[in-house]
């Protein structure tokens, strides 16, 4: 009888000690992030950093993420256009390739690539794209028929209908990019946006290089954070050195960006550059996970 009922005060004590605690445990959601190159631009290198190295050749990575939160995922950016691939000159325009031309194998399309983490557009909670350029707007066609969030600043998305209202070809924001607009669930958000209401996904304007253009901040189980700049910062080169980026449409607005970086570089966020060669020959691509 005694013993009995020391193991009835014992399960009501575990029980106790468990309902403590278990609202903490909660909280703390597995956050796993996953880099994708979706090909290579070739380009010269002062296109990234200011005055630089005029001249020489460079061959940048075009990297998206897919995060997996829990048991959801969210993709941020998505690479360029399949049709970039097949017809370059026909689908960008002959001053685009001439300036930046692509390198995309066939699986490197953001449906093609996303295959290997066995995932299909449809199984996205939503996708946010950092900003309309061809090399990280590009696939969002992929998304049709799909009616996953499709997040853009709403400054960007301004920019992008001017843009598309007026048919002005021959810029990085491509028309055919952006043909199916209105059969797309396109969502604006003004400012920060807390995309599971956790804080452990956040993106957050950062104009400079595009009118609305955005980064993402993403805070891991264990307690490491990283930012993923997007192209408010291409290189690491662009931060430790203060060198403005070669395209922007705003400089000023651009090196206010880097400056915080640098200041979240200091204080211990991990900062991930955009089209940083360097930066991703010593990162692994998906499906490893991104170790920053
Ligand atoms: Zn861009």
């Amino acid at each position: 009888m005694k013993r009995e009922m020391h193991r009835i005060l014992y399960c009501v004590l575990l029980a106790s000690v468990l309902f403590l605690v278990a609202p903490g445990l909660a909280q703390v959601t597995d956050v796993k992030v996953y880099a994708f190159n979706a090909g290579i631009l070739k380009i010269q290198t002062q296109l990234m950093l200011k005055d630089t190295r005029v001249g020489t050749p460079m061959n940048i990575p075009v990297p998206f993420l897919v995060i997996k939160h829990g048991k959801e995922w969210i993709a941020f950016d998505t690479g360029c256009s399949a049709n970039a691939a097949k017809d370059p000159i026909g689908y960008w325009g002959e001053g685009i390739v001439k300036a930046s031309t692509p390198v995309i194998e066939p699986d490197q399309e953001f449906q093609e690539a996303i295959k290997i983490l066995g995932l299909k557009p449809s199984d996205f909670k939503a996708v946010v794209i950092s900003h309309g350029h061809l090399d990280h707007a590009g696939a969002i066609d992929n998304f049709l028929g799909t009616s996953v969030p499709i997040y853009f600043q709403k400054a960007e998305m301004a920019a992008i209908r001017k843009i598309v209202d007026a048919q002005i070809a021959g810029t990085a924001y491509i028309l055919g990019d952006f043909q199916h607009l209105n059969e797309l669930n396109i969502r604006e958000i003004e400012g920060p946006f807390d995309i599971f209401g956790d804080k452990s996904i956040i993106v957050f304007p950062t104009p400079g290089h595009t009118p609305g253009h955005q980064s993402l901040y993403v805070k891991f189980s264990a307690g490491e954070a990283i930012i993923y700049c997007a192209d408010a910062l291409y290189t690491l080169e662009n931060m430790d050195k203060f060198i403005a980026p070669g395209l922007a449409t705003d400089i000023p607005g651009a090196m206010l960006n880097i400056n915080w970086f640098k200041l979240q570089d200091l204080t211990g966020t991990r900062i991930v550059p955009s089209h940083d060669p360097e930066y991703w020959a010593k990162h692994a691509w998906a499906p490893s996970e991104l170790v920053p």
